[in-house]
């Protein structure tokens, strides 16, 4: 589903584009930001197709909210339309008022700073929203009968995407990344199922299809010669049943996979509210022999002390810390201080989400112990990874 939702980010704030952009591309958006609503009336009249869903901060300063809203209304877009503020209810909600008047569909708003769910349920919305004046036949939403009958189907798979030590070269792993082979839609984001099957209540049998085919493409690599370590995303959902150390267990070892070479990613920002289960589930996880590793690290509102207390061995760095991170900058300092900690922790620190040659530089020079990003490699298949993975070592040996 990459590019069915392409969104129009309008906000001044540098570091609300950045944030909001970073948490829409995980449901799969294509994300094209404007500082201004100057800026966003050139990408709508260029764009080479339509935007779907246009977040539009109201308080900007060349020309507000209110009246950009006015400007798209008379240009009868087909986007949809969720407002951005840090102003009070009543002030949202006379702008959405006025933005309905105008015709616009107004999908809701957002208030600053931004609420993760809050942006999944918005998505969705956006997602199952026939846009006015899409050029495209409008397909039937994903919903959970759908999942269901993907499952069934064998339709979720996987994508690895390599981690490489920057101190010396050496692939230290891969992560595995669904994907949905979907016969209408083509290929879909986690970002676009994973919520909708954590709503209905289905996660577990997904990630059960999902870690089944990580672990079956990991054991095929490694009976063609290429061993190697695997992280596997889980819901933080998950982390509350009970049979879930022995179940992961299970899948390992029906595949002959090794539980020790491989970690368990869990976001960070909902383990506090279930701080008890995730305690004994991550410990019988390690005593299993498995890895943990926090994911978007950065992102929630956990500590490190809070994090150290759990029996994990790894920590990644959000891209939102990574990303157009200049040195000397606020971000950068954080970026710093958490690689500092996480290694007096005795942890294996990784930062994600690099993409440039600076910010490569950056972390490294921060003693990052891997880095994982588009600038390494994208997320790729198995076989794809093969080719890659000898490549890189060709090139390295000569
Ligand atoms: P994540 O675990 O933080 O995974 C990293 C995401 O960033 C991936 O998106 C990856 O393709 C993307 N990425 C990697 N390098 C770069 C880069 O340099 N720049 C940018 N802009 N993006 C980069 P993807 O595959 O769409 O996955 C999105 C999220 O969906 C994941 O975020 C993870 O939270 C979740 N997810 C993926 N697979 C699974 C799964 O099997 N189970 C569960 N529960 N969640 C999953
Ligand atoms: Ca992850
Ligand atoms: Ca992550």
């Amino acid at each position: 589903m990459n590019g069915l939702l392409r969104i129009l980010i309008v906000d001044d704030d540098d570091l609300v584009r950045r944030t909001l952009a970073k948490a829409l591309e995980r449901f799969g958006a294509a994300v094209t930001p404007a500082a201004s609503a100057a800026e966003a009336l050139r990408h709508i009249a260029t764009a080479a197709l339509p935007f779907t869903v246009i977040f539009c901060d109201l308080h900007m300063p060349d020309r507000d909210g209110v009246q950009l809203l006015r400007d798209l209304a008379a240009q009868e877009i087909g986007a949809s339309i969720v407002l951005l503020s840090g102003m009070g209810r009543d002030i949202i909600a006379a702008a959405e008022n006025t933005a309905r008047h105008h015709g616009l569909n107004v999908l809701g708003h957002l208030t600053k700073p931004f609420d993760r769910d809050k942006i999944a349920a918005l998505v969705l919305a956006a997602a199952a929203a026939k846009p006015r004046a899409a050029p495209e036949p409008a397909a039937a939403p994903l919903d959970v009968k759908d999942i269901v009958r993907g499952i069934a189907g064998g339709e979720f798979g996987v994508v690895f995407q390599p981690k490489v030590r920057p101190a010396d070269g050496v692939i230290d792993g891969v992560e595995s990344l669904a994907r949905w082979a979907h016969p209408i839609h083509g290929t879909v984001s986690p970002g676009l199922f994973i919520p909708l099957a954590e709503d209905a209540g289905i996660i577990d049998a997904l990630t059960e299809a999902i870690v089944l085919r990580a672990f079956a493409d990991i054991a095929r690599l490694r009976q063609g010669g290429l061993s190697l370590a695997v992280s596997v995303n889980l819901s933080t959902l998950s982390m509350t049943r009970l049979n879930l150390p022995d179940d992961l267990h299970a899948a390992a070892l029906a595949n002959n996979v090794d539980p020790s070479s491989v970690t368990l990613e869990v976001t960070e920002s909902r383990i506090a509210e279930r701080m008890v289960d995730f305690l004994e589930i991550s410990t019988r996880l390690r005593m299993k022999g498995f890895k943990l590793s926090i994911d978007d690290f950065g992102t929630g509102f956990s500590t490190l002390e809070q994090i150290a207390r759990l029996p994990i061995s790894e920590i990644k760095m959000d891209r939102s810390l990574v990303a157009g991170t200049p040195a000397n900058s606020r971000t950068s300092e954080i970026l710093r201080a958490s690689l500092e900690m996480g290694r007096k922790l005795g942890l294996n620190c990784v930062c994600e989400g690099v993409e440039t040659k600076a910010e490569w530089s950056l972390v490294r020079d921060f003693g990052t112990d891997s880095v994982q990003g588009y600038f390494v490699a994208r997320p790729m298949t198995a076989d794809a990874l093969v080719v890659w993975v000898r490549s890189r070592r060709t090139r390295a040996a000569s």
